[in-house]
Formats: structure tokens, C-alpha cells, sequence
């Protein structure tokens, strides 16, 4: 079940007019024409890009999956997930994934991408951050993409795009990094500050984040922005500067995904993490949700529809 609140749907296909048009520094992302002289695809649904999106943490608070320690992906362990952090005001970090990442959603089944997302609701809990970075290759992601927004000091300000350091398996690698660097350079593009707290040039790659860690296909999480800082709080908490996050992070997948066709349909290959746990930074950082989860067989004909 979906619980996607009717504005969304509205919102995301005035953005989708706007920002795939508009695009990002010039680099504009429609959707790709008819083909008119090449016979048609006997399977489309086979040949789709799928992006897993994360709506980062857990709508609601529960003391007891909190308590919950999972792996990490490195030999520690870290909490299960959270409801992530707010504006001083009030407005919760979870809300604004959860709005931004259904806006994202919408745009790219604009463009034709079977689009799965972590959590369907902004309310439960879980699922755990392990269990978000597992689901990269359930699905059998193209490209997966944790949304989120930081808890920082005051002054801080910016976004900047995570990455798994060092990498895991081969998906963590360079896809990963190129991944970051699609969404940095959207984010960049559509006038977002790089963070000038985190990172270097709007990139930081970790190791602690259980979410990354876990995933076998090329994977970036965003922190749009810091929450605690007064400006950008206005921006996260109303619906304009959802959409423009969102605007910027789908043209970012989708220039990332035309930079980057499927290599093939053999299964993602790759060193498994160990076991371990997540370490938040500040605030916590990577919750995921539940979800839709869905045995998907590796190869693209089997691939599952969206789930939400
Ligand atoms: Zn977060």
C-alpha cells in the first residue's frame, strides 16, 4: 500500500515541466522520444531502469526497533533507525525525505523508470538501515539514492552528497563515486550552496553509513541540506523547496542512468560487506524504511514492478 499524499502527484508534473526543461546547467533531462525508425522493444517492461529510492529514517518512533542494533556492513553494529533530525522549529527530517523522495519518485516514472522505494508511508517504522542497503540488490537496482537532510551547527550550511569509502564491492567503487558526483553537479546546477561543514567540493565519502555499506549497486546518499541552519530550515519545510531538491536529484539520476546503460543482466558482482553495524554522524543518518520489499531476480526480465 501507498500512502502518497494527492499533492504530490500534481507537484512533481509541474516540476517535471519545468525542471526536466529547464534541466540542470544546461543539461536538460526529457523523456527519451519514440523511437520511430528502430522495430519495437518486444519486452520494454524487461528493459527499464529501476531505482531504489530511500526516503532516509522512519516516519514514526518506535522505543523498541530503535533499541535494535543491526550490522553495519563493517563489523560494527549501529541502531536499527530513526526519525533523523529537525529544524529547530520543529519540522522533522523524516517528513522531508519522505515528500522530497516522493516528488523524486514521480519524475522518474515520468521519464520511465520503475521507480522502488524503501518505505511506503511516513508514519511506521523500519525497515533497518541494513535491511535498506540489502534491498539495492533485491530489486535489482540500476542506481539506488538515500534521501536525507543534516543536523549540524548553526552556521553550517549546504548540501553534500555520501558515498560509500572504501568500497565494498566493485558497485561501491567508481559507479558510486560517479553517482555522488551526478547528484552533486544537479544539485550544484539547480543554485543549492555545497556544504561548507562537510566534505570537499559537495563529496564526502564514509564508512559508517550501513545503508551504503550494504548495497551491491551504485548508491549515493544526499543531504540537502542542514536542517539546524535558520535559512535553509525555510527552504526544507515548505513545499517549494522540496520540489526544487527533487527537481535537482531526478534530473541528477537520470543523467547518471543516460551516462551509464545497463551493462547486462548478470548478476551484480561483488564482495560481500561483513557484518557489522551504522554509525550515524551527528545525527543519525541513514535510516531507511520498509518496504516493498521483493525477491527480484537478478536479471532484468525478471524484475519486479514498483511497488509503490
Ligand atoms: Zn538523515
Amino acid at each position: 500500500m501507498q500512502v502518497i499524499p494527492a499533492r504530490w502527484g500534481a507537484l512533481a508534473a509541474a516540476v517535471l515541466a519545468v525542471s526536466l526543461v529547464a534541466g540542470c546547467g544546461g543539461d536538460s533531462v526529457q523523456p527519451a522520444p519514440a523511437a520511430s525508425t528502430a522495430p519495437a522493444d518486444p519486452d520494454p517492461a524487461a528493459h527499464m531502469r529501476t531505482v531504489l529510492i530511500d526516503p532516509g529514517h522512519n516516519g514514526g518512533n518506535d522505543a523498541k526497533q530503535m533499541a535494535k542494533k543491526v550490522p553495519d556492513g563493517r563489523g560494527h553494529t549501529k541502531a536499527c533507525n530513526t526519525t533523523g533530525t529537525s529544524t529547530d522549529a520543529g519540522y522533522p527530517e523524516h517528513r522531508f525525505n519522505f515528500y522530497v523522495a516522493a516528488e523524486v519518485r514521480q519524475l522518474l516514472i515520468s521519464n520511465g523508470i520503475n521507480v522502488v522505494v524503501t518505505r511506503t508511508n511516513d508514519t511506521g517504522v523500519g525497515p533497518c538501515v541494513d535491511a535498506r542497503g540489502k534491498q539495492a540488490a533485491e530489486v535489482n537496482a540500476d542506481a539506488v539514492v538515500s534521501i536525507h537532510a543534516d543536523g549540524a551547527v548553526p552556521n553550517g550550511q549546504g548540501f553534500h552528497v555520501i558515498y560509500p569509502k572504501p568500497p565494498l564491492n566493485t558497485a561501491q567503487g567508481a559507479p558510486s563515486v560517479s553517482l555522488a558526483t551526478a547528484l552533486r553537479d544537479a544539485l550544484r546546477g539547480a543554485g543549492f550552496p555545497e556544504s561548507n561543514y562537510a566534505g570537499k567540493d559537495g563529496l564526502v565519502g564514509r564508512s559508517d553509513l550501513a545503508g551504503l555499506n550494504f548495497s551491491k549497486r551504485p548508491v549515493a546518499m544526499v543531504e540537502c541540506a542542514n536542517m539546524r541552519n535558520p535559512q535553509e530550515a525555510v527552504t526544507v519545510s515548505n513545499s517549494v523547496g522540496q520540489a526544487r531538491y527533487a527537481q535537482a536529484i531526478a534530473v541528477g539520476i537520470l543523467a547518471w542512468l543516460r551516462d551509464h546503460p545497463p551493462v547486462s543482466t548478470t548478476p551484480s558482482a561483488s564482495a560481500e560487506p561483513s557484518a557489522g553495524s551504522d554509525g550515524d554522524r551527528a545525527q543519525a543518518d541513514e535510516s531507511e524504511t520498509s518496504s516493498s520489499r521483493t525477491s527480484a531476480s537478478s536479471k532484468a526480465s525478471a524484475r519486479p514492478k514498483p511497488t509503490n
